[in-house]
């Protein structure tokens, strides 16, 4: 790759490299392996940003294509994610709304979608202003978009301000960090914001089923005397959602449900055939549902896909001398869990034939205090954003899934279940003459996870110490300067 930037503020003559926030004046890229998901194209080419815009866009073919491949630089748009958890306000120690946004840029993301589940939650607009003011501060080009509370304070009880969220800009309504407690406040979220346009973005979990639940139920879960926590409390909530689901449409034509973070094959199922039905459902999967099992919390460290035997089933990590680091690591606790290989491998075929239409990565942050504790106690989550794009490689890498799937379920796919409130840069492909909104990054190039190499507060992933594929280069938000790899 033969790169030159150059920006700096209008009027700056002569700026050298931009700083992050700054219009990038000049960018040539050439030899990278473009992927346009909008265009369905992808191959040799070369781009040019001037003036924070996309010039050119070329596609190489012949002897100039020759010796570029997608395991070198490649070109993609800015990655979406629709669930990220930035902690402010109420839990800086964690993440701040600064911090998370560098975390994005540092992994590739041009546009966020905060949850609200806040202290206080974001069930009323002066929340969204708050955490707008504190995005507008931090200077970061990355656009943030944001979820509204379902109900009061995430009580369950009583319906939030739908109406003013929805006016104030919320991409969708959730009660994230717990499924929305009751089906009739479910099915009235789901009349009133099929009525305002906004999707339910639901996470699916059965309580009653997970009260007290530390690990996935299974072989892993017993071996250690963790308590199970049921496939069956993530299946049962998404037919739930689902029935509640086809009960309005006749009132409300416009409800539309998305479920994130699914983890389960039977829930996927659900979804595979609510979809096939005719039902307006979408879903998300993370890179660390996909790309992670519960062996990992028994030590194991090697990815899904290499934990599935021949016969379809988990292989036996301690049969098999698999355990490489220090049992019930709280690092491992998420919400929901990390599953056996079986649903692992049904994680991965759903975003492979589209039931699943994006990754989202659920960017947890947490501090080291509210994880450093019994494994059953510690907080839930992971810090994701950073890793997202190398566990998705390592799984192109395994030919797991396609790069350009990868890069759709990362861009066009999570666009399309935002609609036309994902933000100012809609459509998410190469386009010429549009805002530059773009990542940049050397597949071929690892790195390794260490908290330093965090942008994020949250140094909470299982990832660390680790190599992933994937060093992100340059990533640039809306013309903007949003990341730029300091050895680069
Ligand atoms: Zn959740």
């Amino acid at each position: 790759m033969a790169e030159a930037v150059r920006g700096g503020t209008a009027g700056d003559a002569g700026a050298s490299a931009p700083r992050v926030g700054e219009v990038v004046e000049l960018l040539e890229i050439s030899r990278a392996w473009l992927v346009d998901p909008v265009a369905g194209r992808e191959g040799p080419g070369e781009i040019v940003v001037r003036d924070g815009l996309l010039e050119a866009v070329t596609w190489l073919e012949g002897a100039e294509a020759e010796g570029i491949a997608p395991d070198g630089v490649v070109v993609a748009p800015g990655f979406v994610d629709l669930h990220v958890h930035l902690r402010e306000p109420g839990n800086e120690d964690a993440e701040t709304v600064a911090s998370g946004l560098a975390a994005a840029a540092h992994g590739g993301f041009t546009t966020v979608c905060a949850m609200a589940n806040t202290t206080p939650a974001a069930d009323e607009p002066g929340v969204f202003a708050r955490v707008r003011g504190a995005a507008a501060a931090s200077g970061s080009p990355v656009e943030l978009l944001l979820h509204g509370a379902v109900t009061v304070g995430r009580g369950g009880e009583r319906l939030a301000a739908l109406g003013e969220l929805a006016d104030a800009g919320a991409v969708g309504f959730s009660d994230d960090g717990s499924s929305v407690k009751s089906p009739l406040i479910l099915r009235n979220v789901l009349l009133y914001a099929g009525m305002l346009g906004v999707p339910v973005v639901e996470h699916a979990e059965d309580a009653v089923m997970t009260t007290g639940a530390e690990a996935n139920e299974g072989y892993v879960a017993s071996v250690l005397g963790l308590k199970g926590w049921p496939v069956a409390a993530e299946v049962m909530a998404v037919e739930r959602a689902i029935a509640v689901l086809a009960t309005v449409l006749p009132d409300a034509p416009g409800a539309r449900l998305h479920l994130t973070h699914l983890s389960t094959a039977g829930a996927l199922d659900a979804v595979r055939r609510a979809k096939a039905a005719g039902l307006p459902v979408t879903c998300d999967v993370t890179p660390h549902h996909l790309g992670l099992t519960d062996e990992w919390v028994a030590g194991a460290r090697r990815w899904a896909w290499e934990a599935l035997g021949d016969d379809g089933a988990a292989r036996d990590p301690w049969a098999d001398g698999a355990l490489v680091a220090h049992p019930y690591s709280t690092a491992c606790r998420v919400n929901p869990p990390l599953r056996g290989a079986e649903d692992a491998a049904a994680v991965l075929a759903a975003l492979r034939d589209g039931t699943a239409d994006a990754v989202a990565t659920d960017h947890a942050p947490h501090t080291q205090v509210d994880k450093e504790a019994e494994f059953g106690l510690a907080a839930n989550g992971i810090s994701g954003l950073e890793t997202a794009l190398g566990v998705l490689l390592a799984a192109v890498g395994a030919r797991q899934l396609t790069l350009g799937r990868a890069v759709e379920a990362l861009t066009t796919g999570p666009s399309r279940v935002l609609g036309d409130r994902g933000g100012h840069i809609g459509a998410r492909g190469l386009t010429e003459g549009a805002a530059a909104d773009l990542v940049v990054f050397d597949a071929g190039a690892a790195w390794t996870v260490t908290a330093d190499a965090l942008a994020s507060r949250g140094a909470n992933t299982p990832l660390l110490g680790r190599e992933l594929p994937g060093r992100v280069l340059l990533t640039i938000a809306a013309g903007r300067l949003a990341y730029r790899d300091p050895e680069a």
